[in-house]
């Protein structure tokens, strides 16, 4: 695509997706998707910075010099289409029918992207000399492992000291309109891979035998079963879920010699990574399990509490679709746990989340509009009015 191509996009959101849509950036390919976005941004004067790390290319691109630093942050990456045979259009050919946009990424998240980016073009247009910096984080592996995306260009800028100050996430937060539900954190995840050791032998010797699975039971409904907290004015409870367990040997004569458990805890701000690794090992000893555990950390929770930002985004959604967005912390992890630690405000608002990472996702058109609308907004609240 060449630059008077993505110039003329710029104006038009549904088109812009589409564009994106048809290019297959399956994780952590980003299929040129990059390199679209900073074309565009180099005609608004943009200063572009594509940071590649392994795998993975990252684009961090900045206007302005000043603080306070507005940040658009997003992935151009996308999960496989999934069984081509279930979607009624084909996945990385954008189709409109009935107002909805079809193709994946549609809602997760290029339609996002896109919407940004007519958004910031309006603005700058408008507002040439506005307070502060406008900025764009974007990176190609966020549905991957999220090793050298996003994580990366943060410890990149933190090393030479260049902060955001406020982070617009465009994860898809609306449930059934746009703009009904934004996040203002996420809660902390931690997995845990459980291995309860027995003695294997033949079931009609009981004597000679230990069976994990009965000594794991116990132990695993004690876990299960546990309040962990109590949640806070932000956060519902914390919730452990099993989500695997493995065990046998396929003969059903045979004691097995070990049981393997898979769990996952969703957790809130009252909690923290060593307080739940402690509990969960206290009711182990406490059932005397012979056991290993191995932890993977993906996420510790955050919050961006009630002030300036959070009602200037609230505001900005109000004036365009008439009603208040509810404020949740519910859902899955997004890079945005990359962003907060930093001292950044994160908050995600993008299009509704109903079909996203399934066949046939889309988004409708008629939000997309309503959501350049409102990143035009938020643009003009925190970049433009005389406190700030
Ligand atoms: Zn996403």
């Amino acid at each position: 695509m060449n630059n008077q191509a993505t110039e003329e996009l710029m104006n038009d959101v549904i088109a812009l997706t589409q564009a994106f849509i048809a290019r297959p950036s399956v994780t952590p390919n980003d299929a040129g998707c990059q390199i679209m976005m900073a074309e565009a941004f180099e005609k608004l004067g943009f200063t572009n910075e594509s940071m590649v790390f392994e795998d993975t290319t990252n684009l961090w691109s900045r206007r302005g010099t000043t603080d306070p630093v507005f940040c658009f942050a997003g992935h151009t990456d996308v999960v496989p289409a999934g069984n081509i045979d279930l979607w009624h259009t084909p996945p990385f050919e954008p189709t409109i029918k009935d107002g909805m946009l079809y193709g994946r990424g549609a809602a997760d998240m290029k339609g996002s992207l896109a919407a940004m980016m007519v958004a910031t073009k309006r603005f700058v247009e408008d507002h040439p000399d506005h307070h502060g910096s406008i900025s764009y984080l974007i990176t190609s592996d966020e549905e991957g492992p999220f090793i050298n995306g996003t994580t990366r260009v943060i410890d990149t800028l933190e090393a030479r000291n260049e902060k955001i100050t406020y982070c617009i996430v465009g994860e898809p937060s609306s449930t059934h309109s746009v703009g009904d539900v934004v996040k203002n954190g996420r809660r902390g995840s931690i997995s845990g891979e459980l291995i309860i050791k027995g003695k294997q032998g033949h079931v009609a010797y009981p004597d000679h035998v230990k069976n994990p699975i009965h000594h794991a039971m116990p132990a695993l409904a004690e876990l299960s079963q546990t309040h962990w907290d109590h949640g806070n004015e932000y956060f519902p409870e914390t919730s452990f879920q099993l989500s695997n367990i493995e065990s046998g040997t396929g003969a059903t004569n045979v004691v097995p010699g070990h049981l393997i458990a898979w769990f996952n805890l969703r957790y809130s701000t009252e909690l923290n990574d060593e307080l739940i690794v402690k509990q969960v090992e206290n009711i182990l000893d406490k059932h005397q399990l012979d056991y290993e555990i191995k932890w993977t950390y993906n996420g510790k929770p955050f919050i961006t509490e009630q002030g300036s930002f959070l009602t200037a985004v609230c505001d900005a959604i109000t004036k365009i679709v008439a009603h208040r967005p509810k404020i949740s912390t519910a859902g899955g992890t997004s890079d945005g746990r990359f962003i907060a630690p930093t001292g950044a405000q994160v908050i995600e608002l993008g299009p509704c989340n109903a079909t996203i990472h399934q066949v046939n996702e889309s988004v409708c058109c008629d939000d997309l509009i309503k959501l350049v609308d409102i990143y035009y907004a938020c643009l003009v609240n925190v970049l433009t009015s005389q406190d700030k």
